[in-house]
């Protein structure tokens, strides 16, 4: 990695403003449904610990939009990392407010504070220089390690970085090394697996990708846009009409560069959405009209984990089906488990694909699970992370 880490400067008793992604899921009780963003942002913090650091937390959670609402506040973050780490957490009644100067300028050694949620100021997405300098002036050091908004250019993920000498925490160093080094460098065959709904939402990493995988398995809704750019007719199926001639460019590339390109061989197909809808397998080329492709057949997935048996390297981020109605998610599930347990050194990303693995219960047979959706498919598609960017360079 390129970037400097909490590793390579002297943080000793220093005060640090740490920039982590607490954007958890909550229930209507503001009880935290999912704990894993939290969990990943501990090793820096115990770092921290570590180095006798005067710790400042910040993160935002939900879209507020700039006011201060009482069901986006962090506290339920306070008291969950409080439990983790066995450690009293002081918990800022704002972000830049008297409150939050006056606790971060009486930080001790060894003490955390978490600021409220930097989003009830539009200034924080705005990017504003007053609004990052105020953030920095809590500070001595800034610490990025919210890979989930490092594709944000906000004043506490980019901004403050201009103000403040600025490091990478341990989660978007194990981020980048995987979705970085892995990518760049993969062990081959090198597969990925796309799916999920919408060419549309795909085109960037599809085409990064055509430029170093082996083999590309297409699935999901996506697919269906492909097989009508060839002449055939989808029934109902997802299908995005403006884009079947960039269907047909990304098939193209495929064939130049010498990729083995793979869409769906059979679909299951129904007429609706349900549980309970009478549903039958066809070749993906004779959905008859009417009908919906919403999962992959038996004959897909048996040539998808063929590929995936073979492969040194996966990369697997979409859904190949409607996988939410269980008659439809048989695709999606075999290839977790196929994904699982392969020797290959395996990536995911997206939320979807990540429930998938963990209903399947092999969870920890991935190498690496990331944690960042929109920043992981960015960063996949090739582009420059603000975030990251703007940390100092090694
Ligand atoms: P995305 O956010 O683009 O990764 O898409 C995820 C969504 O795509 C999930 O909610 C899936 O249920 C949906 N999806 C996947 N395959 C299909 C399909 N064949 N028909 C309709 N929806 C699908």
């Amino acid at each position: 990695m390129s970037k400097k880490t909490v590793r390579d400067i002297d943080l000793k008793g220093k005060k640090v403003f740490v920039r982590c992604d607490f954007n958890v899921p909550m229930d209507e009780n503001q009880n935290i449904t999912n704990n894993t963003r939290i969990v990943a942002a501990l090793p820096t913090i115990k770092y921290l610990l570590e180095q006798n650091c005067k710790i400042i937390l910040a993160s935002h959670l939900g879209r507020p939009k700039g006011e201060f609402k009482p069901e986006f506040s962090l506290k339920p973050v306070a008291k969950e990392l409080s439990k983790l780490l066995d450690k009293d957490i002081i918990m800022a009644n704002d972000v830049i407010g008297e409150d939050a100067t006056e606790k971060a300028k009486n930080l001790k050694e060894g003490e955390i504070l978490l600021l409220e949620n930097v989003r009830f100021h539009n200034e924080e997405t705005e990017n504003d220089p007053e609004f990052s300098k105020k953030l920095a002036s809590m500070a001595e050091i800034f610490v990025n390690d919210a890979f989930g908004t490092a594709h944000r250019a906000h004043s506490s993920t980019t901004g403050i970085a201009s103000y403040l000498p600025a490091v990478s925490g341990f989660l978007i160093e194990k981020e980048l090394k995987f979705l970085g080094s892995s990518v760049e460098n993969p062990e081959r065959p090198f597969v990925a697996i796309l799916g999920g709904a919408k060419v549309s939402d795909k085109i960037g990493i599809i085409d990064n990708l055509l430029e170093k995988v082996d083999t590309l398995i297409i699935g999901g809704g996506m697919a269906y846009t492909f097989f009508k750019a060839q002449g055939y007719e989808v029934g109902n199926s997802i299908c995005e009409l403006d884009k079947l001639e960039l269907a047909t460019h990304l098939m193209e590339k495929a064939k130049e560069k010498g990729v083995k390109f793979l869409l769906p061989i059979d679909t299951k197909i129904a007429k609706e959405a349900s549980e309970e809808a009478e549903s039958k397998t066809v070749k993906c080329t004779e959905i008859p009209a009417e009908w919906e492709g919403f999962d992959i057949g038996e004959e897909s997935i048996k040539e998808f984990k063929e590929e995936i048996k073979n492969a040194k390297t996966i990369i697997w981020n979409g859904p190949l089906g409607l996988f939410e109605v269980s008659q439809f998610a048989v695709g999606t599930n075999e290839i977790a488990k196929a994904v699982a347990e392969t020797g290959a050194t395996t990536i995911i990303g997206g939320g979807d694909s990540i429930s998938a693995i963990k209903k399947a219960g092999v969870e920890d047979k991935i190498t690496h699970i990331s944690t960042g959706g929109g920043a992981s498919l960015e960063f996949l598609e090739g582009k420059k992370l603000p975030g990251i960017e703007a940390l100092m360079d090694k």
